[in-house]
């Protein structure tokens, strides 16, 4: 019998996908909140600078760990931005922040290893560990205290077959940015351990309430520490598929040894395209993270006025993890809001255990269709 691998049937579909998928085939006016992408268009300078670069002839290869100045672009950035010093030769130019997970877990997680992450979170983290053949495996962290990092239980859950543990933050889908103690603890843990760090920071960018930082600068640059970032979010390219992987040089020579045979590069193009939002101006970057920022308070302010509902005041990336007050699972109630409502939100156990009870609303909306979908919600929530 031809059977596909348990490594791609242990995937499960994304519950984010389902609302999307149900909200796509209903008829009239539907609220989408469900999306996790910024509304804003790239930035005509970037676009500009990614169509020049392709009239005159950007258009091939670039060698596995992409074009110098794209390194370069994204050393300078990281380190202003987030203080964390790489030199280029530690940077893999990546296919989206989702192949530099990717190619950080393969290198990472054996077959049977652990891939551990706090929960809730982000569900490519499970597949990524299936396609690695390891187990991933979610450490619920404490509603009480807004899903924060908390040290000691992630660590007394590292063991002789724990590979890497995730930590993201900005978190999607809480919002939270880590305790920094918190993150130095599971750091030195994982040291003593021999577990490596991916420090995925694709939201790092949209930090609201802190300066951004990321977890290598908190922690002393350690060799174990990867870190994983993006131009999707901060820089409204989610289609430009442009991320990246930094690390020590012995980590990033493994990895470019099998980026060959997995994508060879991220697109010229958009590394082209990279380049400009990252050495370019940087106020419509600004802008939109202003935007962000009001929507931010906005959504905080109406969740503290709605009877029987709360959230984890979001400190970063673009998503409040609502708590209603209600009876059953959270894809039925997502279901009954669409359905009764039309208001879309993603169901909290899409996000793993820890999740499930909740609603992640993304504010990567207009204040118009926020405050209808807030109307709707509040309506749903009464009702249900
Ligand atoms: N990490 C997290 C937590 C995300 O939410 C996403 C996208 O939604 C990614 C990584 C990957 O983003 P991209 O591949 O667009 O850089």
């Amino acid at each position: 019998m031809h059977e596909p691998t348990d490594r791609v049937r242990r995937a499960e579909r994304s519950q984010i996908r389902v609302m999307y998928d149900l909200a796509a085939r209903t008829e009239g006016d539907i609220v989408r909140l469900e999306v996790g992408e910024p509304d804003f268009d790239t930035p005509a300078h970037v676009v500009e600078a990614a169509a020049t670069a392709a009239r005159e002839g950007a258009t091939h290869y670039t060698s596995n760990a992409g074009l110098p100045e794209c390194r370069r672009a994204i050393c300078d950035a990281m380190a202003t931005d987030y203080g964390v010093e790489h030199d280029p030769e530690e940077v893999v130019v990546t296919v989206g922040g989702m192949e530099a997970l990717h190619l950080a877990t393969l290198a990472t997680v054996g077959p049977d290893e652990e891939l551990l992450y706090p929960g809730p979170a982000w569900p490519n983290y499970v597949t990524q560990a299936f396609l690695a053949d390891g187990e991933p495996v979610e450490v619920s962290m404490a509603p009480e205290t807004g899903f924060d990092l908390d040290a000691d239980r992630l660590i007394d859950r590292m063991g002789p077959t724990t590979a890497a543990v995730v930590l993201t933050t900005p978190s999607n889908p809480t919002g939270r940015v880590y305790d920094p103690e918190a993150i130095r603890a599971v750091v030195e843990a994982a040291a003593d351990h021999g577990v490596y760090v991916i420090a995925d920071e694709v939201y790092t960018g949209l930090t609201y309430d802190r300066e951004p930082r990321g977890v290598a600068a908190l922690c002393g640059h350690p060799d174990h520490v990867l870190t994983v970032g993006s131009c999707s979010k901060t820089y409204a390219m989610t289609g430009w598929r442009l991320g990246w992987l930094a690390g020590n040089r012995d980590v990033v020579d493994e990895i470019l040894k099998i980026r060959e045979s997995t994508t060879a590069c991220a697109s010229s193009v958009s590394q082209h395209a990279a380049i400009a939002a990252l050495t370019g101006p940087q106020d419509p970057f600004e802008e939109m993270y202003n935007a962000f920022r009001r929507r931010r308070d906005y959504v905080v302010d109406r969740i503290e006025a709605i009877d029987g509902l709360s959230a984890p005041r979001p400190e970063g990336a673009f998503y409040a993890f609502l708590d209603p007050e209600v009876e059953g699972d959270s894809l039925t109630f997502a279901k009954y809001l669409l359905e009764e409502h039309g208001v879309v939100l993603a169901p909290g156990s899409g996000f793993g255990t820890a999740g499930e009870g909740r609603l992640r609303l993304s504010f990567a909306n207009s204040m118009d269709r926020l405050e209808a979908g807030l109307d709707r919600i509040e309506a749903g929530t009464a009702s249900y």
